[in-house]
């Protein structure tokens, strides 16, 4: 019995270390497959900037050989290009950083209000097409601890996916509320909505969800990656509501600096 008994137990531990085996040559081949996916779409994504540019410097050296005036526009539709590229390039920065645990972030008070205003007075001019409404439902300045580029980065990032996956130039509503000792803020769009079955992913490295390609637009699904970590790390929380083909709200959650202590007051 001890000798069949022995022989269950080898049996046992040869077959969990086989999983096991076959486990990690299953995970092993998946992160291939999204590094080569990956691969793919960057090398797609960063190209498209990159041929209208090629074009745009073409047409500058037939003009300037021929001493044609050039159109008054043409240095604004080139930056578009040269802008879109070096976004591009700033998220896979970013986001090699944070998987290596290098990203350093700034800690100082900073006025949340101002915050939002300088990501929404950036956005404006950009989203002309887009009405754009920014509501304050709390009456005193929050002020919260963390680096004000970064918060911008992320609120910057919430308002151009708005833009980007309303393809009907539907509003786009920011809101400001306080709950408790958290700042919340809204970004609201009527777009095209995230399928249900695929919300739980958006955070995640290189999602793009699987109606995204309607919106026309592209991209490498790594911003709203970096938009969790980065409020994750002012201690915060990011989160979606959706309902397919009729609009997406993003909040996201900051801790508030308590006021500081009234004095002279009798
Ligand atoms: P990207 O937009 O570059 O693909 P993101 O990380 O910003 O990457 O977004 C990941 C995916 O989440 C997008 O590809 C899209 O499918 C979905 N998504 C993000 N924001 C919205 C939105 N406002 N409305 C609908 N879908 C969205």
């Amino acid at each position: 019995r001890v000798g069949v008994g022995a022989v269950v137990v080898e049996v046992t531990a040869e077959h969990r270390a086989q999983l096991e085996r076959e486990r990690l040559l299953h995970e092993a081949r998946e992160a291939i497959q999204t590094r080569d996916d990956f691969l793919c779409v960057a090398s797609h994504e960063l190209k498209t900037p990159l041929t209208p540019l090629k074009l745009h410097l073409q047409r500058l050296q037939k003009k300037s050989a021929s001493g044609q005036p050039l159109p008054p526009d043409f240095a604004d539709k080139a930056l578009v290009q040269v802008d879109r590229l070096s976004g591009l390039i700033s998220d896979m920065l970013d986001a090699s950083q944070l998987e290596a645990g290098r990203l350093e972030l700034e800690h100082e008070p900073l006025p949340l209000q101002e915050v939002i205003h300088e990501a929404l007075e950036a956005f404006r001019p950009v989203s002309l097409q887009h009405p754009l409404e920014y509501e304050e439902q709390c009456t005193e300045a929050l002020v919260i601890q963390g680096d004000r580029e970064r918060l911008v980065q992320v609120l910057s990032h919430l308002l151009e996916n708005a833009r980007k996956y309303s393809p009907l130039k539907g509003p786009i509503r920011v809101t400001l509320t306080r709950n408790g000792a958290e700042a919340v803020v809204s970004v609201s769009d009527r777009g095209i909505g995230i399928p249900a079955d695929q919300q739980a992913h958006l955070f995640e490295r290189f999602f793009r969800a699987r109606n995204a390609p309607i919106s026309g637009f592209g991209g490498l699904g790594l911003g709203l990656y970096i938009c969790r970590h980065l409020i994750e790390r002012h201690g915060g929380r990011i989160w979606a509501e959706s309902q397919n083909g009729l609009g997406t709200t993003f909040r996201f959650t900051l801790p508030v600096e308590p006021a500081p202590p009234l004095h002279g007051r009798a």
